[in-house]
């Protein structure tokens, strides 16, 4: 097997990946919260979950991966102030909130298809898990990791020796994000506590029995239950977008190694976000994201003409750990339909990319028909995939090597879906009196009246085709 680098958020730098198990990886990433539809941000780093997996499954390596769904407990700010956004959700679409959930859930799936992603192996949802979330808490609470307030039970961070280190945060900063936060409930016993689990609210309507009372669960304490669920205690590499880093994964790390007194996830993978660029003030960044509105689907795409797969290979040209910014026209007031430059670009060479490889495949050209050669330019490209997922270099030296072959080959891990797309658009049949100046040409030219022929043959491209002469015969084509 090749060697394979991963950048390490735990340790800010490219580590060499070694699993736990040889030859197997355990996978866990946080997924949607099924309250709405996924904007193009939140599948940037679905992507981004899908390019790693094929590229360690390319390797060799047998991936579980595990992608939870949210369908309770986030609150609307990542903390625990606000209200749950299903609850928010479900009263504005006047829809229970488990309908709301299967809603937004096909939603995502069938999101993910268009975009060529892979779905995770496993995809469980959090309220089929509320038995394994209790008990977790259980097993905090015994070993006195936790403490009960009227809002329900927290995590208490001071009880953990090495909370924070995935953030790197320090003490100063927690306080000052504590003073921004006033919503914070007043027997919280440190700015950074958490809740493990909303107690007291039987009048919400996502509610279970449990040791704290009638309520739901925290979000952090689902995506560690059902981690540690399907992959183990301890498991290889956990992956989020970049706004996990200092809360999300941050209480997931405290609250699973407090229970176990075992490392968690060896290795932290996070993604950049996309960026929307304003352009009336192309300085002013603007971050995608579902609560605020205005923001872009998959749905979006296809309603503006783009193939979705437009946007996999624009995302394929910028590394996973640099933000990526799409300057959107919105074309019409209500935010159905727009455009953006870098996505026309990205459709257009995309096209003329399947055109060449079909192109070629029909001419017989393969620039890599040696196997030796072959074989040499699939390590290089393979070895781009293996530095911390280096796409972009990937896909430059395919283009560099133009070869159908290695293209095949490594469409295993772009999913640009080669073999459905590499098709010459259908030969158009000429008129039937197009054909009768294609065998008067012939008879000229048997007769030897050459410029007869020739004048057939400017006739027959002044009405827009081409004739050519082969050996079973005269062939027409359509003028480019
Ligand atoms: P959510 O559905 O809000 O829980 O988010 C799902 C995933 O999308 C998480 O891993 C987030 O970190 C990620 N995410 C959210 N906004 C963006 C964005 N603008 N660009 C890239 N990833 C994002
Ligand atoms: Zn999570």
């Amino acid at each position: 097997m090749q060697d394979i680098f991963l950048y390490n958020t735990l340790t800010r730098t490219k580590e060499k990946f070694l699993p736990l198990v040889p030859g197997k990886v355990g996978l866990y990433t946080c997924g949607p919260t099924v309250y709405n539809f996924a904007h193009i941000g939140n599948l940037r780093t679905f992507l981004f979950e899908d390019l790693l997996t094929r590229t360690l499954r390319f390797n060799g390596y047998d991936v579980q991966w595990v992608m939870n769904v949210t369908d309770v407990g986030h609150m609307t700010s990542d903390g625990d102030a606000g209200e749950d956004k299903m609850s928010v959700a479900a009263q504005r679409e006047n829809l229970d909130p488990w309908s709301l959930a299967r809603k937004y859930e096909d939603a995502f799936r069938f999101d993910m298809q268009r975009l060529g992603i892979h779905l995770p192996d496993v995809l469980p949802r959090a309220t089929e898990h509320i038995e394994e979330m209790i008990r977790l808490n259980k097993t905090l609470e015994e070993r006195g990791f936790t403490y009960e307030t009227p809002e329900g039970l927290y995590f208490d961070t001071s009880k953990s020796s090495d909370y924070g280190k995935l953030a790197r945060l320090r003490l100063d900063d927690q306080l000052q994000g504590a003073r921004a936060d006033v919503n914070v409930d007043s027997e919280k016993r440190n700015p950074q506590d958490f809740i493990l689990w909303f107690g007291n609210k039987p009048t919400h309507i996502m509610k279970w029995d449990s040791p704290w009372g009638v309520g739901y669960p925290g979000w952090h304490i689902e995506c560690s239950a059902m981690s540690m669920k399907y992959l183990g205690d301890t498991f290889d590499i956990h992956c989020g977008g970049n706004d996990h880093i200092p809360v999300h994964n941050t209480n997931e790390i405290a609250q699973s190694e407090a229970a176990t007194g075992k490392t968690f996830a060896r290795y932290w993978m996070h993604a950049a976000f996309l960026n929307l660029k304003n352009k009336e003030n192309p300085n002013t960044k603007l971050k995608m994201s579902k609560s605020k509105g205005g923001f872009i689907q998959v749905q979006t795409l296809v309603d503006s003409g783009y193939d979705p797969i437009a946007y996999r290979y624009l995302c394929l040209q910028a590394h996973y750990r640099s933000e990526l910014e799409l300057a959107w026209e919105w074309l019409d007031a209500d935010g159905k339909t727009g455009r953006a430059d870098s996505l026309d670009t990205a459709a257009a060479s995309l096209k003329r990319l399947y055109e060449r490889i079909a192109r070629a495949e029909k001419d017989n050209e393969e620039s890599l028909s040696e196997n030796s050669q072959f074989d040499a330019a699939r390590i290089e490209v393979l070895n781009a995939l293996n530095d911390d997922l280096n796409v972009p270099k990937a896909v430059g030296l395919l283009h560099t090597y133009a070869s159908p072959r290695l293209w095949r080959a490594f469409d295993a891990v772009l999913g640009l879906d080669i073999e459905n797309h590499a098709v010459l658009p259908a030969e158009e049949e000429a008129p039937a009196e197009i054909w009768k100046l294609v065998e008067a040409r012939l008879e000229a030219r048997k007769a030897r009246d050459f410029a007869r022929s020739d004048a057939l043959r400017d006739e027959i491209a002044a009405l827009g085709w081409e004739v050519a002469d082969s050996p079973q015969g005269p062939t027409l084509k359509r003028k480019q």
